[in-house]
């Protein structure tokens, strides 16, 4: 799998060090698993901050504030280069129930920590039914798990990454003849528009 649409050098840099909200890091790792392009460019961002601490001038730091920063580099989360799982990562989310909100459209919240004000979920949509259509008041991550949409960008496949800005009003189309899955993180409140996008976010609780 090649995936296509990728995140922002910006993006990578804050998910190799570890600084995405944790929802949002769900999802970038998502579309890292599946890019090799990804994968190589997060080894050669951490490679770059490890080089950094190691030309630190010792006397600058002292030794115990060298042996703090180790230890804070060493206790922060690694990248894990995968295989841990082999399982899909669809199939290795924690889920909670999901649910049907119209014919063809689920709903399921991710049990993974996220910020309270943060939304972190799986969003399914059939061939032919209208995606939920929403607005937002602040970031949103996706990467398409499987399945396919297309929106005025072109065709998001299996793999592939979106990040959306404020207030963004679109409404994508699933591409092909399966359901389309995607997981999703987004920050601030969901502000639904249209019936299947109220339906999705007043009673699925995500
Ligand atoms: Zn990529």
């Amino acid at each position: 799998m090649n995936p296509r649409h990728h995140p922002s050098p910006d993006i990578l840099a804050a998910y190799a060090a570890g600084t995405l909200a944790p929802g949002f890091g769900l999802v970038v790792g998502a579309h890292v698993e599946t890019c090799a392009a990804c994968r190589n460019q997060v080894a050669a961002y951490e490679a770059a901050s490890g080089a950094a601490l190691q030309t630190l001038p010792l006397e600058a730091v002292g030794g115990d504030a060298l042996a703090r920063v180790m230890s804070r580099i060493e206790a922060a989360p690694a990248y894990q280069p995968m295989q841990v799982d082999a399982r899909p990562l669809l199939e290795r989310l924690p889920l909670k129930p999901k649910r049907w909100v119209a014919p063809g459209v689920w709903v399921a919240a991710v049990d993974t920590p996220h910020a309270d004000e943060d939304r972190v979920y799986l969003l399914s949509v059939a061939p032919g039914m209208p995606t939920a259509r929403h607005e937002h008041s602040g970031a949103e991550f996706c990467t398409v798990l499987q399945g396919a949409f297309r929106d005025e960008v072109g065709v998001f496949r299996a793999g592939d990454f979106a990040a959306a800005e404020n207030d963004l009003d679109h409404q994508p189309v699933v591409e092909g003849d399966e359901p389309c899955v995607c997981l999703f993180a987004t920050e601030g409140r969901l502000k639904p528009k249209g019936v299947i996008g109220k339906l999705a976010f007043a009673f699925a609780d995500v």
